[in-house]
């Protein structure tokens, strides 16, 4: 491991401690192999004048919810050095009340909550301390020679530290170690502890940083002597299983998940290891790791559900051994190891999803390293449930924000690049689908990035490329639960008897086929989607025809039974089918302000007039079939199917 340190770089961030702790802790957060996601604090402890112009031993710690990888000064916590030092001298303390006395402690109290082990921090005599959770320490010590192995390696160097509960024990376990010593005496740099993570100390920033390096290589180096290097397989790719893998396993959570399916070489490599199901379950790299994780993964065989059903039977009999009085939470795997296809990882977001992917290939490397250089003994499961079911921790987690109508679920919609197609993904977006837009326009890509979606450019006509976008889909987020088939034409008005031949053809191709094509390709992944739900975007012109539009009408009528026949179809699947039927909405790319004005002028209306040419008299915007199509995705229609719902303000044709 390379340390990062650069000088030019250090003085952009101050020469003050506070800039130097900011500069260093970055550092720290941006190395995986140290910490991931919010993982492992550092602090700094300073004196400084308080607003009476006192002076006040401060220990700044990282505050909760900050990542180190891109922390600020604003990122931590002050806390007086007098309150910490005082805890830390109580022989016992509620968790509730560590963490409101160091609010209480802090001489700002509008910084971040200070980190749970900010009594740690402040009793160790330094004035730089580092903090990790380093893959490397890991394997080296879960593992029943741990200690041993630690003296081997750094021998007086460091203090060896037992496994305890994080927070007011740690911080007590090590105060009663270190009580009358001098650690700089005896030449004292940090701290194992076993099956958690490493310290490092100094009065110097990039000492305490580079001695983090510099250990975590002497570890590195031992392992790379004594463990197997990475095994590496190529994937076998089912992604009709990975829906199916996906639905149960959102069936177990009780919502949606997004399932990201990591296919790299050294991850189906794992997946194939003989007696990965055995080891690779043992538990998690550091306690902290199973608030995201669970304590083990889903190890999954040949029968996909089976699989998952077992993860949750033994998830309940390990609660069931642990509890003591707690409501046990879902019982869904996180991650899965899945032989021949690799790593799959689960999440409410594509976000939580990418936070567990990471986590999960970290683990399985360093499980697998840890494995062949002497044996893998993570923590014990009770150790674990501790944590898992420690209050403090569940906090986090409670955090969020409400979950939103679509959360975790994936939605598929054609001919998005604007007006009423974009206005649908905008609002399945907002409530928290993750779209994946089909266009012909080429800025697709660029016009989905802006509701946090993924456009792809498909000439929806063409059979392989619609095939191509499917799976993309799939690959990427884990299935398909909403399709809106939105794509259509409104082709040059001509009456029948002077009509190209090529304008009716391309209309139908467009407007009809182009649908049937998809519903084709995309029904066997809908059938895996989770309270699944198929819209078409059809047109007051069905039922209420005008001369001239012979092309679009017939399309949208033939649109109509096809959505009619696909309800039929698919009702036995729970798979819901209904149509929208807009009219007169103008806020789209095909009205121009002159074509708006050349229309109205044909009815002898003004533009205002003939934007509100319904009963109601009311305009109708793209965004009020964007909700509505939302509306229909989610669970007011969940017992709705076969139904045409106009939105057109009243049209006495079609009432
Ligand atoms: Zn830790």
């Amino acid at each position: 491991m390379q340390s990062l340190w650069n000088d030019t770089e250090a003085a952009t961030f101050g020469n003050d401690l506070l800039g130097q702790r900011v500069y260093t802790s970055r550092l720290l957060g941006r190395n995986p192999q140290l910490v991931l996601h919010g993982g492992g604090n550092t602090s700094v402890k300073v004196t400084e004048k308080d607003f009476f112009g006192d002076s006040v031993d401060v220990c700044y710690v990282k505050g909760s919810g900050w990542d180190l990888a891109t922390i600020e000064r604003e990122g931590f916590s002050p806390v007086r050095m007098e309150a910490l030092i005082k805890m830390s001298k109580l022989a016992t303390m509620s968790d509730e009340d560590m963490v409101l006395q160091q609010r209480v402690a802090m001489t700002n109290p509008n910084a971040p909550a200070a980190s749970i082990e900010a009594i740690l921090h402040a009793i160790l005599p330094f004035r730089f301390v580092d903090h990790s959770h380093a893959n490397a320490i890991s394997a080296l010590t879960c593992s029943s020679d741990g200690e041993a192995r630690v003296k081997e390696i750094y021998g007086d160097r460091v203090i060896v530290v037992p496994y305890v509960m994080p927070g007011f024990i740690l911080a007590k376990t090590i105060a009663d170690l270190i009580a009358g010593r001098d650690l700089r005496k005896e030449g004292i740099q940090g701290m194992v502890l076993l099956k958690h993570g490493l310290f490092t100390f100094d009065d110097d920033a990039k000492k305490s940083y580079e001695l983090h390096i510099e250990m975590v290589t002497q570890a590195e180096e031992y392992l790379a002597k004594k463990g197997k290097p990475a095994a590496k397989a190529e994937a076998s790719e089912d992604l009709l299983a990975l829906a199916k893998l996906r639905r149960a396993v959102s069936l177990k959570r009780g919502f949606p998940q997004i399932a990201r399916l990591s296919a790299s070489p050294e991850a189906v490599g794992y997946a194939g290891i003989s007696k990965v199901a055995e080891f690779g379950t043992r538990g998690p790299l550091t306690p902290d790791h199973s608030i995201r994780t669970k304590r083990a993964p889903a190890y999954i065989g040949d029968d996909l559900e089976a699989s998952v059903q077992k993860f949750a039977d033994d998830y309940a009999a390990y609660f069931n051994r642990h509890a003591k009085g707690q409501t046990m939470l879902d019982p869904a795997p996180r991650f899965a190891i899945w032989p021949g296809k690799g790593i799959v990882s689960f999440g409410d977001t594509v976000k939580d999803a990418k936070i567990v992917a990471d986590i999960s290939e970290s683990t399985a490397a360093t499980v697998q390293l840890g494995e062949s250089a002497g044996g893998w003994e993570p923590l014990p499961e009770k150790d674990i449930f501790e944590i898992e079911y420690w209050d403090l921790e569940q906090a986090k987690l409670r955090k969020g924000p409400a979950r939103k109508i679509h959360q975790g679920k994936v939605a598929l919609v054609t001919g998005c690049a604007a007006g009423i197609g974009f206005a649908i993904a905008e609002s399945l977006a907002e409530q928290g689908a993750q779209v994946v837009g089909l266009d012909i326009d080429k800025d697709i890509p660029e016009i989905m990035k802006k509701i946090g979606g993924i456009g792809i450019v498909v000439n929806l006509t063409e059979d392989q490329p619609v095939q191509d976008a499917i799976d993309f889909t799939v690959r990427e987020f884990g299935g398909i639960d909403i399709v809106v088939s939105n794509a259509g034409i409104f082709p040059k008005n001509d009456q029948l008897d002077v009509m190209a031949q090529t304008d009716w053809d391309r209309t139908i191709m467009i407007n009809l086929t182009s649908h049937q094509k998809l519903m084709n390709k995309v029904i066997p992944f809908v059938k895996q989607g989770l309270d699944a739900s198929i819209i078409f975007v059809g047109s007051r012109n069905f039922k209420a025809p005008g001369p001239g539009a012979s092309a679009y009408s017939c399309s949208k009528a033939a649109l109509t039974q096809l959505c009619r026949v696909a309800a039929l179809e698919l009702a036995p699947h729970k798979i819901r089918v209904n149509i929208v039927h807009p009219d007169a909405v103008f806020d789209t790319k095909l009205w121009t302000p002159e074509a708006l004005e050349k229309s109205a002028a044909r009815y002898g209306m003004t533009v205002d007039e003939y934007k509100t040419k319904n009963l109601m008299k009311v305009e109708i915007k793209s965004k009020d079939i964007g909700n509505m199509v939302s509306a229909m995705a989610g669970p007011l229609f969940s017992k709705v199917t076969g139904a045409q719902i106009p939105v057109d303000g009243g049209n006495d044709r079609v009432i």
